[in-house]
């Protein structure tokens, strides 16, 4: 259990009856602050005024020793009650100290136990579930691992617990999400276009109070010059090596999706978020490495973009198409209408482009100049454009990425998932509280690139 699943108001409940507490033994609350898993406590107690001495032939009054009369401070602390060594439990609380306990102290440790021994503890953190997007409130349905393009940074089946590829287990994944007050969904895949019950989905997740409803696809088969299913090479080869290589077996294939315009349409989805990842065909093939489809993936994007679909961008940066980046900037710029975002994704050494990470994940610090050009152009064309934050650069290798960090809102918590790290470098770092930290694999690789003279 950790203090961190109090509200605001039970912390500030917390800390009266902690400085209530204080006082009653006699001692001021200097500062009452949470840190990490406990609350720490500094205590003062202001010198005693020594009794007037007893009149000549009478003995001396008890008196404070002089170690009390000379006044003290200390460190105490509560945390929910654990195997930790303590000075004593109290409830659903321990009590502790740092460094020595002045004489009487133990009487200020022993009004806090009797204080707390009623109080209510934090209550449990909810489990993480895997169908979240890690540090949001959004369940994420891979309805397929299929795909019609083979990307160089390819992780559709990194992570996989998100995958239902029939109707009635996508459903399940949507109750257990309504249960825990999730209200928006992402109909991911591999290719969800492929996937003939998609508008069921969509239908069931209205039903069970879905408030908002995203489709990604990469929209080769939105392009109106060819109807593109498949082919049976393309269905298999979504990295098909390498799911076999994580124990997972890869999946039978769909049946092409008759009329995919009109599967997006019976979708209705609330947005439709494009991979995109180039400008001309030469890029294209070789980010996704289906050159035959290239000419399709620019088509069916203008054609999202022409529409009254609410479209975002999902640009990732790779070294295959970085020096696409203003092209592709003034590419989406020309188009009659503007999607509501462009997101630079940095790609992540996780997947198909950890296993070819030489040859596909730039350094930061070669990418951070050309992507903050890029965000600028973007700007200056009336494009709405974003460093998202789990998939970007940590933005101490180049602090101006900050004025486009996502997300925006900085009371929002950002987390630091399981797969990346902070460094002890980061400690001063006045970004941390919005930092998600670098990829431990990046790490790895390059090291961490935190510039040496951190805070920044
Ligand atoms: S917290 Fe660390 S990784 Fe994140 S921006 Fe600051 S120094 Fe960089």
């Amino acid at each position: 259990m950790s203090l961190k699943t109090f509200t605001p108001e039970q912390l500030a409940l917390l800390r009266t009856l902690l400085a209530a507490a204080a006082q009653a033994a006699g001692w001021d609350a200097v500062s009452i602050e949470a840190e990490g898993d406990r609350m720490l406590m500094a205590l003062r107690r202001g010198p005693r005024s020594l009794p007037a001495p007893p009149p000549p032939g009478r003995s001396p009054a008890s008196s404070p020793s002089s170690a009390e009369s000379a006044g003290a401070s200390f460190l105490a602390w509560i945390r929910p009650a654990s195997d930790e060594p303590s000075f004593s439990r109290a409830g659903a609380w321990s009590v502790g100290y740092r460094g020595d306990l002045p004489v009487g102290a133990d009487s200020l440790l022993r009004s806090l136990v009797e204080a707390l021994a009623d109080h209510p503890a934090p209550p449990r953190p909810a489990e993480p579930d895997p169908a979240l997007i890690f540090g949001t409130d959004q369940l994420e349905i891979r309805v397929t691992l299929t795909c019609n393009e083979h990307c160089v940074f390819c992780n559709s089946w990194h992570g996989a617990d998100n995958l239902a590829t029939d109707l009635p287990a996508a459903v399940a994944l949507l109750e257990r999400a309504r249960l825990r007050g999730t209200r928006k969904l992402v109909i991911s895949g591999g290719e969800p276009l492929l996937v003939p019950w998609i508008p069921e989905l969509a239908r069931e997740a209205r039903r069970l109070g879905f408030s908002y409803i995203c489709l990604q696809t990469n929209a080769v088969l939105l392009s109106r010059r060819r109807r593109t299913a498949p082919t049976e090479r393309a269905r298999q080869d979504i990295g098909g090596a390498s799911l076999r290589s994580v124990g997972l077996s890869v999946p039978s294939p769909q049946p092409p999706t008759p009329a995919p315009w009109s599967l997006l349409q019976a979708t209705a989805p609330d947005e439709v978020l494009v991979s995109a990842h180039g400008s001309t065909p030469e890029v294209l093939a070789a980010v996704t490495r289906r050159p035959a489809l290239a000419q399709a993936h620019l088509d069916g994007l203008c054609r999202l973009l022409a529409s009254d679909f609410r479209i975002i961008v999902n640009f990732v940066v790779c070294r295959q198409n970085l020096a696409d980046l203003p092209d592709f900037v003034r590419f989406l710029a020309r188009q009659p209408k503007r999607p509501l975002l462009l997101s630079l994704s940095y790609v992540a050494p996780i997947g198909l482009a950890w296993d070819h990470r030489y040859e596909t994940i730039p350094r930061y610090s070669d990418a951070a100049p050309a992507v903050l050009a890029a965000l600028r152009m973007a700007r200056s064309l009336g494009l709405d454009a974003v460093l998202p934050e789990y998939c970007g650069i940590p933005t101490c290798v180049l602090p101006e990425l900050r004025e486009f960090a996502d997300p925006a809102d900085e009371r929002r918590p950002v987390h630091v998932p399981p797969d990346k790290m902070l460094v002890p470098r980061c400690e001063p770092c006045p970004w941390k509280p919005r930092c998600s930290g670098i990829f431990r694999r990046y790490v790895e690789m390059f090291g961490d690139e935190i510039p040496p003279s951190s805070p920044l």
